[in-house]
């Protein structure tokens, strides 16, 4: 038995070097490019460096599997030790155990390295030793060897067929992923050890574990019977493959399909990496948790555990909504960023990215208007989708459609009813006021240039409401498809791109757009009150002394707060407004030092906090400067 081993110890010894070279190589590129002291932990358990461990040892694992049983058949050795006084069985176990054992320095190495960078980097914030998170890593890589060396093992058999068989196997893989088939992620055997965490804490992905183990037990099984009952079969048909005279021409073809097999594969994969990485979010390292759901993969604080939990119980749900309404295919996993603080908007959504804001106070969040957000941020991703982009190419001519989309969903599938009211008083007010200008909504430069840009919201939600109303509720859906058909015109925009994409749904666009007319002719009866509530406000202009004052007067009452913001330009970016509510005497002033082009602008609105979901501001008007 002694002997045993020190014959497979002796067999394994090339791979032994290999491996601890490639964990030298790991120290020398640590020291030599990155400050070991500024590597903290949150960095070595990146997804790419994890990635990167992981098919070091799934090279190793399958190199060394693809010799180890058969090697001894096929060099006709096996004779020899079948007559060993050891059974097969104790062979086989023996061989296993070495090569299980050269592996698992692959996991030892990687964690001593980890902790000896995690030791060099404490920082005052960061004293622990995280014993737990760094075990937990190289646990998973350790059982990730295993089924890696499994997997090799029951392939083995296949002699030089194996490669390609591993290829195949692979793209059969990738082809159920691509179906969405849900045990496709179970059985990705490079994402068992892919950092998952809530808080501090590495979530173990028990499911995957058991699925992949039980691959592992699978694949262990034939190769243990395939290694004690082949005879010598095997080596006869590998003797008579040799001899036959298309050998040649079979294994030439072999090699090339083995070849565009991976070629493919590494193509497959260069490619997706490229995706991930185009999506990698950038958050603060460490006071950053994540918690994944089936439909998101959400980043936030740390410290907001709490606030947050809930919302990422439910998040599904919201996505689920806002997909059936829209009828849009699942998408992969999308990502909320909570970490980042977008100045004024409550969120923002990119290419399956959306940004969200806590209450920066620290207060207790109000899940409700989260998960309105959320609502609201998931329909702009999946609008994005279905229209292949094209919607936000065309962000003049379409932010009127997507924002009262965006909002259609947030507010009647999200938010209580009374939301609903306060968002349409704003758009019956507009409305009364005959501030609704079609061109102006189906340009976006237009209506920033006269009035407050946000009416999108409150506007283009009626609209959506008056298209769902016409042409039922997957009208929304099928004009955004309409989008992204492949012959539709390019170069449209305006008025004309929406003719055009309504007319491609069969749908008339007249038609929709009296209606949303006529249902904001509604909202002004049913919100008159609240309409005559509220006075026209007129501004006087004084400049001097530095600065620009606006003078605001009004009949009767006042219903609320004064609000005045300036802008230097027609096009001046609406995070750069300034914005002052009035004070004594009704006055609002900005200094004139920014102001410095031939002319200025100023908008007046009243903030009717509770009965308006925002300001309601009248146009903006221009003012020459006084030199
Ligand atoms: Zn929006």
């Amino acid at each position: 038995m002694r002997a045993l081993l020190k014959k497979e110890l002796r067999s394994a010894l090339p791979f032994l070097m290999l491996v601890l070279f490639f964990a030298s190589l790991d120290w020398v590129s640590l020291s030599l490019t990155e400050y070991p002291e500024q590597f903290p932990l949150s960095k070595v358990l990146t997804e790419e460096h994890r990635t990167d461990a992981q098919i070091t040892s799934f090279i190793m694992a399958i190199a060394l599997a693809l010799g180890l049983l058969v090697r001894e058949r096929d060099e006709g050795t096996l004779a020899f030790l079948d007559g060993l006084p050891v059974s097969r069985a104790r062979i086989f176990f023996c061989k296993v155990a070495v090569a299980v054992g050269v592996l698992w320095l692959i996991p030892l190495a990687g964690f001593l390295l980890n902790v000896t960078v995690h030791a060099l980097s404490w920082t005052s914030l960061n004293t622990s030793m995280h014993w737990g998170l760094l075990l937990t890593a190289a646990a998973l890589d350790a059982v990730a060897c295993v089924i890696y060396l499994a997997v090799g093992l029951a392939l083995s058999f296949l002699r030089r067929f194996a490669l390609l068989a591993l290829g195949l196997l692979m793209w059969v893989w990738v082809l159920l992923r691509q179906m969405e088939i849900p045990v496709a992620p179970l059985l990705d055997i490079f994402s068992l050890g892919d950092p998952v965490f809530e808080g501090q804490r590495w979530l173990v992905p028990w499911p995957k574990l058991a699925a992949q183990l039980s691959l592992a037990v699978i694949c262990a099984g034939t190769a243990f019977i395939a290694f004690q009952h082949s005879g010598d079969s095997a080596e006869r048909l590998v003797a008579r493959l040799r001899r036959w005279r298309g050998s040649a021409l079979l294994a030439g073809a072999t090699t090339v399909l083995i070849t565009t097999v991976w070629i493919g594969l590494v193509y497959y994969w260069i490619e997706e990496s490229d995706d991930k990485t185009r999506e990698k979010v950038h958050y603060t390292p460490w006071s950053t948790a994540r918690a994944n759901t089936a439909r998101y993969q959400f980043l936030y604080p740390d410290d907001r555990n709490a606030s947050v939990r809930e919302l990422v119980n439910r998040a599904d749900m919201v996505e689920a909504k806002v997909r059936e309404f829209l009828n849009a295919p699942a998408l992969g996993s999308i990502v909320v960023d909570l970490v980042g603080e977008q100045p004024r908007h409550a969120g923002q959504a990119y290419w399956k990215k959306i940004h969200m804001n806590l209450s920066s106070d620290g207060a207790e969040t109000d899940l409700d208007q989260l998960l309105a957000v959320l609502g609201h941020e998931t329909a702009h991703v999946y609008s994005d989708h279905l229209s292949e982009s094209r919607l936000s190419d065309k962000f003049e001519s379409t932010r009127f459609f997507s924002e009262g989309l965006a909002s259609f969903v947030e507010y009647h599938l999200f938010q209580p009813p009374a939301k609903l009211a306060s968002l349409r008083r704003v758009a019956a007010v507009t409305r009364a006021r005959d501030e609704v200008k079609l061109q102006e909504l189906f340009d976006d430069s237009q209506l920033t240039r006269k009035r407050d840009r946000d009416l999108v919201y409150p506007l283009g939600e009626v609209f959506v409401a008056a298209l769902v109303k016409r042409h039922g509720a997957e009208a929304a859906g099928k004009l955004l498809r309409a989008f992204a058909r492949k012959k539709a015109p390019k170069d449209l925009r305006g008025f004309a791109l929406w003719q055009d994409t309504f007319q491609a749904c069969g749908y008339n666009l007249s038609e929709t757009t009296d209606g949303f007319l006529a249902e904001l002719d509604l909202l002004v009866a049913e919100h008159r009150l609240f309409i005559d509530s509220l006075p026209r406000l007129h501004g006087a202009v004084a400049q001097g002394d530095g600065h620009i004052c606006v003078r605001v007067s009004h009949e009767g009452n006042a219903p609320g707060k004064i609000v005045c913001r300036f802008r230097p330009r027609a096009d001046t970016e609406d995070r750069f407004y300034e914005l002052r509510f009035a004070e004594k005497g009704n006055s609002c002033e900005v200094r004139s030092a920014s102001y410095q082009e031939r002319s200025f602008w100023y908008q007046l609105g009243w903030w009717i906090e509770k009965e308006a979901s925002q300001v309601i501001y009248g146009p903006w008007v221009e003012v020459l400067r006084q030199q």
